[in-house]
């Protein structure tokens, strides 16, 4: 049973029927005038529970299928999606001087990345509304879990890229069979082409600021999270922050579960950028409009100068009673670093960097020490080699002796 009424207008509250084509409020238009998808919540309420929800044997995000804008008839991707580990790496929390810190490996989904929830009900709403291609513009992970998703269905993608989207992104786009279209600029301007694109062909569109459906995919790592927790909600949330739909999503799971009282607290939000493209902290630390903004950062993922869900993910953060920091680029590489090193978890720069928020507030008295932090790993490492060795540097190369490694060990402190 689906439980959606309609979409409501997050600027003006004007309430929509949902229907194909439907994605923005065109009395404010399609950046300020993004569409929340309403639930009844009293019908979840009452046919729903967290005890049934402990003997159901789905483990992926459609354990929440109560909470998804999806017909429940409609082929899924066989991918297993979502329930992701959450982890309390011992070494990582001594390391940083939080006592209760979690860890949620989203590397560990299909095509390594959170993007994987949004990507899954794209594919699922794209066949319910006929489509047979779908197409979207992204940083990489977006592009990567469209791809695999849409092959998963049977269905085809046209999928946009900044130039600089890392190779292993890119090497999972082309192995999805996907059309790859490396635009030969910014993330705007592949974005700006992709919604030229999709006009002009009517593809259905997978841009995840613009089609209202895919933070409902995203909110599931919350709900999650909650339920792994044994619905004791935490303190704090660190999730990094490109276009915003991911904080956004994560803040709707929390309220969600809040509304049909699986959970009676909410937790509060670190949003984190990196310094090299931060219009969204600078804005809520400066408590201004944002404004667009240069994109240089090795976190591709977050590389977002112009973002397409400000406001959803400013409302979060302010809602909850959270916060945002930005952190440098050598801050992520650390953090890159200390967690494969304390925990054996692998993250992608963009997929750290809530960590790296965190680690930057250790010790200053926002978040106490015994506080319930869980740091969402967005993303896995293996998607963006390069930087991955810029953080832990280069192997030791030797010449196979025994004679040789002797020695240099010795050299090292090593033996
Ligand atoms: C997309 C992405 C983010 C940020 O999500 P937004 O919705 O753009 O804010 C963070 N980390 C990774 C690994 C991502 O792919
Ligand atoms: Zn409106």
């Amino acid at each position: 049973m689906n439980y959606m009424l309609g979409l409501r207008c997050i600027k003006c509250g004007k309430e929509y029927q949902a229907a194909p084509g439907v994605y923005t409020c065109p009395r404010c238009g399609p950046v300020a005038g993004i569409l929340d998808v309403v639930y009844d919540y009293q019908k979840i309420k009452n046919n729903h529970s967290r005890q049934l929800l402990a003997a159901s044997e789905d483990y992926s995000m459609f354990r929440y299928s109560a909470f998804l804008p999806l017909n429940p008839k409609t082929p899924r991707p066989h991918l297993r999606i979502g329930w992701t580990p959450l982890y309390r790496p011992p070494g990582l929390a001594g390391a940083l001087g939080f006592q209760n810190l979690y860890i949620k490996d989203e590397g560990q989904n299909p095509t390594a990345s959170l993007k994987d929830r949004a990507s899954a009900i794209a594919v699922i709403r794209a066949v319910e509304e006929g489509a047979t291609t779908i197409a979207c513009s992204s940083t990489g992970n977006a592009a990567s879990s469209l791809a695999g998703n849409a092959a998963a269905m049977g269905l085809t993608a046209y999928i946009f890229v900044p130039g600089r989207a890392p190779q292993g992104k890119v090497a999972q786009l082309l192995i999805f069979g996907a059309n790859v279209i490396s635009v030969q600029g910014s993330y705007d301007d592949a974005f700006r082409l992709s919604a030229q694109a999709i006009e002009r062909w009517g593809w259905y569109n997978r841009n995840a600021a613009t089609n209202p459906y895919l933070v409902e995919g995203k909110k599931t790592v919350a709900m999650e999270i909650a339920e792994q927790l044994n619905w004791e909600v935490p303190d704090w949330i660190a999730v990094s922050v490109g276009d915003g739909c991911t904080i956004a999503g994560v803040w709707k799971g929390f309220r969600d579960l809040y509304r049909v009282g699986w959970i009676d607290k909410l937790p509060k939000l670190l949003g984190v950028q990196s310094s090299g493209c931060s219009p969204l902290v600078d804005s809520f630390l400066e408590n201004r409009p944002w404004r667009p903004a240069e994109e240089n950062t090795i976190a591709d993922s977050i590389a977002v100068g112009v973002p397409r869900n400000p406001e959803k993910a400013l409302q979060a953060v302010k809602e909850s009673g959270g916060t945002m920091v930005a952190v440098s680029d050598e801050d992520i590489l650390d953090a890159m670093r200390l967690l494969g090193r304390t925990s054996g978890i692998f993250g992608e720069p963009a997929g750290v960097t809530g960590l790296a928020g965190l680690r930057y507030l250790a010790g200053n008295g926002v978040i106490g020490s015994g506080e319930t932090i869980v740091a969402i790993v967005t993303g896995n490492g293996l998607k963006d080699v390069q930087n991955a060795i810029a953080a832990a540097g280069e192997p030791i190369r030797i010449e196979p002796s025994l004679e040789q490694l002797v020695k240099e060990l010795k050299w090292r402190g090593l033996d």
